[in-house]
């Protein structure tokens, strides 16, 4: 960590005009669905605006895009409050940077000393998809938006209803009065390959990336047109969810599966860091043969008692920690262009 110094022009002008750069990508990313760079080149950026932060805490405002979740609410749909508010997740970029997390967070663990604290990492595939958030009330999927800005999403309760996986009415009993299931809608990669081998016979253009392809095809006008696209979910948090009798993440996974919810067949419970570090290893050779592209791996602290002791920052939960793998170039044969993933 460096010291920090009174920021000169130079660095105040830099840090002003990364702001803005990144502002306009996230727009090109979250609003138009759109990339203008490549997701490693975005977040090199975006460090880069940290690094200058930790060394001048005084440039910081509430509007620096450090503070914020990513995304806003488009015109094109109904804006909708989110139940509990939707966060983003903290990354890191190599497995030196991970064991410091964890170093972290188990002494902050450690710290709470309030005998709760189970030590299981509940480790998950980063799913690079699209966050939606659905409501069920009396068991019943009222609503359903984008994460927009976190407390704030976009209405797309028409187009996730084309979703034949996502449960209109849950099954069984037990379920909360109220509650807002969390997940990832993703186009699975064989399903991607295919749709866009039809777009090219039919003489249009392919969708750039599985991710952008998932988030367009949720924030389509007609949901007609939403309806013809290879679209899944798997659920990955909860919000609300008042009388909800679980005391952790996995056991509310085993519940949601029983009450008909998408859960990913993918996610373990690890009690030791050498596991943890085995899961990454695992999944970093097998990712391009998984059902869905992924992105790193996502690791959170299991029990809820321990969640809500370690809390949150204005955009990230301080519990939870997004690995992501080392950018790679691909050859897709499908296309037979170099693209970054
Ligand atoms: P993020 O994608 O790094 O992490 C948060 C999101 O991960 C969650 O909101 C959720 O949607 C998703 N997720 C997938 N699997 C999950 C799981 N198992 N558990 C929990 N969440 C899971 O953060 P972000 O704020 O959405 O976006 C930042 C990232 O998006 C950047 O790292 C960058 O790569 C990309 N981005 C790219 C551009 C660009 O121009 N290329 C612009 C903006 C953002």
């Amino acid at each position: 960590d460096g010291q920090e110094t009174i920021p000169s022009d130079a660095i105040r002008e830099e840090y002003e005009n990364l702001s803005d750069l990144i502002r306009k990508y996230r727009f090109a990313y979250y609003q138009e669905d759109e990339p203008l760079v490549s997701d490693a080149e975005f977040d090199t950026l975006f460090r880069r605006l940290e690094e200058i932060e930790a060394l001048h805490p005084e440039l910081v405002s509430n509007d620096s895009p450090t503070q914020e979740v990513g995304g806003e609410v488009s015109a094109a749909f109904a804006a909708v409050e989110h139940l509990q508010r939707m966060y983003s997740l903290e990354d890191v970029f190599s497995l030196e940077e991970l064991e410091a997390w964890l170093n972290r967070a188990e002494a902050g663990i450690a710290k709470l000393g309030n005998g709760t604290a189970r030590a299981a990492w509940l480790t998950e595939l980063k799913i690079d998809g699209l966050a939606v958030n659905l409501l069920y009330r009396d068991g019943k999927l009222v609503r359903a938006a984008t994460r927009g800005d976190g407390t704030t999403g976009e209405d797309i309760t028409h187009n996730v209803l084309t979703i034949k996986e996502i449960p209109q009415e849950l099954t069984g009993d037990g379920f909360p009065a109220e509650m807002e299931v969390r997940g990832e809608v993703f186009i699975p990669s064989k399903a991607f390959a295919e749709f866009n081998e039809a777009l090219i016979e039919a003489g249009k253009a392919p969708l750039a990336n599985p991710r952008n392809a998932a988030a367009g095809s949720l924030r389509q006008k007609d949901p007609a047109e939403t309806a013809k696209r290879p679209l899944k979910m798997f659920v990955h948090g909860i919000g609300a969810r008042e009388g909800l009798q679980a005391r952790s993440q996995s056991e509310t996974y085993a519940l949601l599966k029983e009450w008909g919810l998408p859960v990913s067949p993918y996610f373990e419970v690890l009690e030791s860091r050498a596991d943890v570090l085995a899961f990454i290893a695992k999944y970093g050779e097998q990712r391009h043969k998984l059902l869905h592209e992924i992105d790193g791996i996502v690791i959170k602290v299991d029990d809820f008692g321990t969640q809500r002791a370690l809390g949150y920052t204005t955009r990230v939960p301080r519990w939870a920690v997004a690995y992501k793998y080392p950018p790679e170039e691909v050859h897709t044969k499908l296309l037979d262009i170099q693209v970054n993933v």
